[in-house]
């Protein structure tokens, strides 16, 4: 079978006539010299479809004809590529800042896709607050992969090193955490591995603040994966991950395995990631100024808040250095389990539900939701707070959120009615 999606996908640079549908990289006009802004690169599409069409066409078709027996066109099977995908790819390429982009069926497919670079003996480096799914992963490789995986708190760069030996293939990072909102300085410890292990492949999930807000690739990180479920799409109707390169030759290994497990994304999720793209700026935005409101009221009510755009996180000045926004993703403890309980129970706007990224706020307690899959005793290890209500933040208005949380705290007895 022929590689159609690699033959096109790596020179972004190409004639767009060559190309499927799909947008060009920046393309200011010639007398404008900058490139556009994201927010303007977000909705901006070049396409050569044949109708003009302002919204790509959805291919959904498994194969594709071929001219004759001898002829191969640019696509031949969905599985390798298919002309909707590799338009979404191209278009968040253009935005993540990324030679190459590979999207696929979910965030741990793109995890998955990552992880299939390691060989038995291989060790990995990764931090203690990793999303639960992403644990779980490298707990089963680390279990039957003959791979030894090293957790540790990567808020310390001396861990990092500590760990670091010449058998070390890939060092995964998430900054900031989920939910402990940690954060980790990606370029230090990106340029101490590079130094130290070149060989070593440094991954970062980006998931928690999106292209909005950081891009890991421009500290000189190999690879940048994000769960497209959150906010990449916003609306929770679909499942997607991405992953973000620059080196052409780890763009076409990865390519290898999409293409070998077919796990590439479908042509009507494609374009549903598209549509919920065009919006992401608002979105991130309005959710992100949201967050900020919700975070000071909570820390003006006494709890302790987790939350990068507060002053109080311990690393503020550091994420700050990295990233030019907070997100909208913030977590805080109640002093008791019981009390958080009846918080989640008692909000209303706020659904109870895990993931994040989406237009309507959500309200959860990760112990036991989604980091439910990590062992109790590991989380205590890690000095995971059993009471940690997470909330992630949507667009609604914020005055609605602040009033739904205060009654919600006020019926779970966390605060008096007259406190807030
Ligand atoms: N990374 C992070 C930080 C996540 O929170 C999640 C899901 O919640 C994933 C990866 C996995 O993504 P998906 O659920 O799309 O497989």
């Amino acid at each position: 079978m022929s590689n159609p999606a690699s033959s096109i996908s790596a020179d972004l640079t190409a004639s767009s006539s060559i190309l499927p549908p799909s947008p060009a990289p920046s393309t200011p006009r010639p007398q404008v010299t900058r490139r556009y802004k994201l927010e303007t690169e977000i909705v901006y599409t070049e396409s050569n479809d044949q109708y003009r069409s302002s919204s790509v066409p959805i291919y959904q078709t498994a194969t594709f004809k071929q001219a004759s027996g001898s002829e191969m066109g640019e696509y031949d099977y969905t599985r390798s590529g298919n002309p909707t995908r590799t338009h979404l790819e191209r278009h968040l390429a253009k935005i993540m800042n990324a030679n190459r982009v590979l999207a696929v069926a979910s965030g741990m497919s793109a995890m998955d896709v990552i992880a299939r670079l390691l060989k038995p003996g291989d060790e990995v480096i990764a931090g203690d607050d990793l999303y639960g799914g992403t644990n779980r992963l490298l707990k089963y490789l680390a279990t039957n992969g003959e791979i030894t995986v090293h957790h540790v708190d990567t808020t310390k760069v001396s861990a990092v090193i500590e760990k670091l030996t010449e058998k070390t293939a890939l060092v995964l990072l998430e900054s900031p955490t989920n939910p402990l909102i940690k954060i980790c300085d990606i370029p230090k410890i990106t340029q101490i591995v590079k130094q130290t292990v070149p060989a070593a492949i440094v991954a970062v999930d980006n998931t928690m603040l999106s292209p909005m807000a950081q891009n890991p690739l421009d500290f000189g990180v190999d690879i940048v994966y994000e769960s497209a479920t959150k906010f990449l799409s916003g609306h929770h109707d679909l499942m997607a991950g991405v992953i973000a390169v620059n080196d052409e030759k780890l763009g076409e290994r990865l390519f290898f395995v999409v293409n070998a497990t077919g796990c590439g994304i479908a042509p009507f999720d494609s374009w549903l990631l598209l549509r919920g793209i065009k919006t992401l700026a608002i979105r991130f935005e309005k959710a992100q100024n949201n967050a900020q409101i919700v975070a000071e009221f909570l820390e003006d009510a006494g709890f302790k808040v987790r939350y990068p755009g507060l002053k109080s996180h311990p690393q503020y000045d550091l994420h700050w250095s990295m990233a030019h926004g907070a997100g909208a993703v913030l977590s805080f403890e109640t002093g008791s389990v019981e009390i958080s309980e009846r918080i989640v129970e008692n909000a209303r706007l706020w659904g109870i539900s895990v993931s994040f990224g989406c237009v309507n706020s959500l309200i959860s307690m990760p112990c036991k939701m989604s980091h439910a899959s990590i062992d109790p005793k590991i989380r205590a290890e890690r000095a995971f707070p059993e009471d940690l209500i997470r909330l992630c933040v949507g667009i609604e208005d914020a005055t609605d959120l602040v009033d739904d949380l205060k009654t919600a705290l006020v019926q779970a007895g966390a605060i008096k009615h007259s406190e807030k």
